[in-house]
């Protein structure tokens, strides 16, 4: 029997939490939930200059945020937090030194200077540039000088050549690179001993008894040169899947660089994105349900994901196609949760004079035509505003007819049919009052919308009288009247 699936995301705290990081964090996670298996959260922190801490709390709230929860880490009594390599930094010289014992890791004394000559004088071939491998045999006498000299060395892994390191990747298929592209023998601990990604990852990756290692396709290359330490570790080599990296509509990288904050899934969290949208969009940019449904929940997906299913062309990233799925999800879910994730951009505004089920009805009213929850304050502040501010333009289309007034002098006097709570039957008044009145469409809604909300169009007329309450509708009404010739 094959051993349980174990998968990882193995991120660095050099940046807030990419998107590339959280889908592919997505597909492990969904992989170890469709086969039962378990879903490691390992923070590669050893980079000890550009790591930080703001980092590391963005990518757990981050993968928190999306509901992709990890299955272990240090017990720190409460939720799990991540594994981090700075945890285990003399294990990997450990290693290494394994690795030198059995021949396939040497010193290497050159200096940063020597290293930078090297790169210099190779820079009009053709080919890229790779250490010279030329500190893989030193005398003993040449490493005594060196040691004199009070050089501190890096460690080295043997790459020998040639080679073809090939495997079954499980999204590309078939891959064969040549040992010789890889660079020459590479450093696996640096002289100040940190332990750099290609070995601490394969180090924790055997640790942890890894399965699969699922990650973005910028990774192939280091897959050849990580499968080349498993062998001499004498390790099972787990079975990787190099998903496609995600391009912009222009077919440009997603990046940093060129697109900033929009590659962060912290600023889709702060203007108020749904999790529900932003993971069933990262799943379905390369990734399709077995019947073609547009829309699903991070369980169905579990019950459903299919690794060997995942597109081999590259992703694309549509923020217009992002926003969809969030209005259909700040549509469709539970009003209580949408209200409750509403109520941080209301803060400006006094909710409290409406009760929790009222504050519902308002979110209600607004959210089909809200894209992301930080537009709901705009939306919704005329509920909460003491006094609408009616401009010159406002007061032209809706208050200048004599029929304006006329509307607005009915409504007040019949404030007590108004079946407020209601939406449907207040609505249903209003159009009984227009009839009586032969009014209708703008000439009968127009002075009321304007009257009540400020503006002309927004939620259900019905909608807002039944909320505003009969205090509210009388005020704005009187007030308004006051500006009708
Ligand atoms: N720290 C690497 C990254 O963020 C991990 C890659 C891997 O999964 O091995 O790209």
């Amino acid at each position: 029997m094959p051993p349980a699936v174990r998968v990882r995301i193995a991120p660095s705290p050099t940046g807030h939490l990419h998107l590339g990081t959280a889908r592919t964090a997505l597909y492990n996670y969904l992989y170890a939930r469709r086969n039962k298996g378990t879903f490691v959260f390992r923070l590669e922190d050893t980079d000890e200059i550009r790591s930080q801490e703001n980092y590391t709390q963005d990518i757990i709230d981050g993968l928190k945020w999306l509901g992709l929860n990890w299955d272990e880490g240090p017990d720190i009594g409460g939720p799990y937090a991540p594994y981090k390599q700075t945890q285990k930094i003399d294990h990997y010289t450990e290693v290494a030194n394994k690795l030198i014992n059995r021949g396939h890791a040497y010193f290497s004394y050159e200096t940063p200077e020597e290293l930078a000559a090297m790169k210099e004088a190779q820079k009009d071939s053709d080919t890229a540039h790779r250490y010279d491998n030329s500190h893989r045999n030193l005398s003993k006498e040449q490493v005594e000088k060196y040691v004199a000299e009070g050089r501190i060395p890096s460690i080295r892994f043997k790459i020998e050549e040639p080679r073809v390191i090939s495997w079954h990747d499980n999204i590309k298929g078939e891959i064969a690179i040549e040992a010789s592209v890889l660079g020459g023998d590479m450093v696996i601990v640096k002289s100040n001993g940190v332990a750099i990604y290609n070995f601490a990852v394969v180090v924790d990756d055997i640790d942890m008894k890894m399965t699969h290692v699922i990650r973005g396709e910028d990774h192939i290359m280091n897959t050849a040169k990580q499968i080349l330490l498993y062998e001499a570790l004498n390790h099972q080599v787990p079975e990787f899947a190099h998903a496609p990296l995600i391009f912009d509509l222009d077919r440009a990288k997603l990046s940093k660089r060129k697109h900033g904050e929009a590659v962060h899934i912290n600023k889709y969290r702060v203007d108020g994105y749904m999790p529900e949208a932003m993971v069933n969009y990262l799943a379905a940019m390369s990734w399709t349900l077995p019947d073609g449904k547009e829309f699903f929940t991070l369980q169905e997906a579990c019950e459903m994901f299919d690794l060997y299913k995942i597109s081999k062309s590259p992703a694309v990233f549509d923020v217009q196609k992002l926003n969809w799925y969030n209005a259909h999800y700040i549509r469709s879910l539970p009003l209580d949760l949408v209200t409750e994730r509403a109520k941080p951009y209301l803060t400006m505004l006094e909710t409290e004079t409406y009760t929790s089920s009222e504050l519902e009805q308002i979110v209600a009213s607004v959210r089909d035509g809200l894209t992301m929850l930080s537009e709901v304050m705009a939306a919704t502040e005329f509920y909460f505003l003491k006094k609408l501010e009616i401009n010159d333009e406002l007061k032209e289309k809706a208050l200048s007819k004599d029929t304006a007034k006329k509307v607005l002098e009915t409504t007040l006097k019949h404030l007590g049919d108004l079946p407020f709570g209601d939406h449907a039957g207040c609505k249903a008044v209003v159009d009984n009052l227009g009839k009586d009145l032969g009014l209708k469409g703008k000439d009968l809604y127009w002075p009321l919308r304007a009257a009540l909300s400020g503006k002309v169009q927004g939620p259900d007329l019905g909608a807002i009288i039944s909320i505003l309450g009969p205090a509210r509708v009388k005020a704005r009404l009187e007030d308004i009247l006051c500006l009708c010739a």
